[in-house]
């Protein structure tokens, strides 16, 4: 072991293995958990394909494990060794083997190599929400609505079976496939890191519910209840129907104005063409007083929610994400016709 451990010879045992209480054990190739569940997933097993996106910590890369050929999407985070902070990621990969529902991608293991956790996860093709919607009103309202319902249902899931807030609401962390099945991630190791609006980029796309930015900005980092992702979830849905950033950048004149209208500003709203139930759903979740804004029950409650679940298969999922597709490859080829290289 490099002596970049040595600081941590608490948590680090004489092999190399970061030890966490006998609760866990992570090492090169694989964690294993106190109650006896093991996941061994090591580099050599894997063959690096594509790269599917990059975020604040780093890269996403989809990976074929090579014994079984189940393809998998791999995420690198890259960390400064603290005790703190992999006592939170051994929680989250804890957290993250227990968390099986419909609504939240699949985990299949981590590995810890030098300075990084890597995680495996379910591959989700085409990938995130971001990557379909192609201009105002492309998401139709049945489709709109069966993405907030499994949203709410992963939430809930979340908070109720696990006892966790998500923190990271946000288009990047919900997840679609070709059968139109919608999930959650990164409630998980990257949801816990430290995101500060000092720290990092947050403040150009911030998520944040109002009472947070005002916690963060007076140093009062107590304020995140599950109230604060039911913000963040409305402010997803909106961005579906605007297909972009709903307080977007280039409308401000610099970072703080931008928080300044999330935090003093009239939430925004559906486009027009959504109906007055779609609307009021999300005005539900968009209520600038924490304790106003409605709960899981409630939402799940919603006629807009209800609606839903009375369409049932008349909702055709997969369709809408292949038409989306054709529609963003459309866009690209004729932005690069416009602007030959
Ligand atoms: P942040 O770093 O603030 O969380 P982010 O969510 O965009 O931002 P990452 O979580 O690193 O960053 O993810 C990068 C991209 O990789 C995502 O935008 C998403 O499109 C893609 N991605 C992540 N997980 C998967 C997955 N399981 N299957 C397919 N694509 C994925
Ligand atoms: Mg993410």
């Amino acid at each position: 072991m490099s002596s970049a451990f040595s600081s941590y010879s608490k948590i680090v045992d004489p092999s190399g293995r970061l030890n966490f209480g006998g609760k866990a054990i992570l090492h090169a190739s694989g964690v294993e958990f106190g109650n006896g569940v093991t996941f061994n997933i090591n580099m050599d097993d894997l063959q690096l394909l594509d790269e599917l996106g990059r975020g604040n910590y780093g890269t996403v890369r989809k990976v074929r494990h090579t014994r079984t050929k189940v393809e998998m999407a791999m995420k690198e985070i890259r960390l400064e060794l603290d005790d703190p902070k992999l006592k939170a990621i051994i929680t989250e990969l804890d957290i993250l083997h227990r968390a099986t529902a419909p609504q939240i991608v699949e985990f299949y293991g981590a590995f810890f190599i030098e300075g990084c956790v890597y995680y495996c996860m379910e591959y989700m093709n085409p990938g995130s929400l971001d990557k379909l919607y192609y201009g105002e009103g492309s998401v139709p309202e049945d489709v709109l609505a069966r993405i907030a319902n499994n949203m709410v249902k992963g939430l809930r899931f979340l908070k109720d079976k696990l006892n966790i807030i998500h923190r990271d609401v946000k288009p990047t962390n919900v997840l679609v496939n070709r059968k139109g099945e919608i999930k959650l991630c990164d409630f998980g190791v990257s949801g816990q890191l430290e995101k500060s609006l000092a720290k990092t980029n947050i403040g150009c796309q911030s998520y944040m519910a109002p009472e947070r930015i005002k916690g963060e900005s007076q140093n009062n980092l107590a304020t995140y209840t599950v109230a604060s992702d039911v913000w963040s979830l409305g402010l997803s849905i909106v961005e579906l129907t605007k297909g972009g950033y709903p307080y977007p950048p280039e409308t401000y004149s610099n970072v703080f104005a931008q928080l300044q209208a999330i935090v003093h500003g009239d939430p925004p709203t559906l486009p027009l063409e959504y109906s007055e139930t779609a609307k009021d759903f999300v005005a539900r979740c968009l209520e600038k007083v924490p304790g106003r804004r409605a709960t899981y029950s409630e939402l799940l409650e919603h006629q807009f929610l209800r609606d839903d679940v009375m369409r049932g298969d008349l909702v055709d999922m997969a369709a809408w994400v292949e038409r989306s597709l054709a529609e963003r490859s459309k866009m690209k080829e004729d932005a690069q016709v416009k602007t030959p290289v």
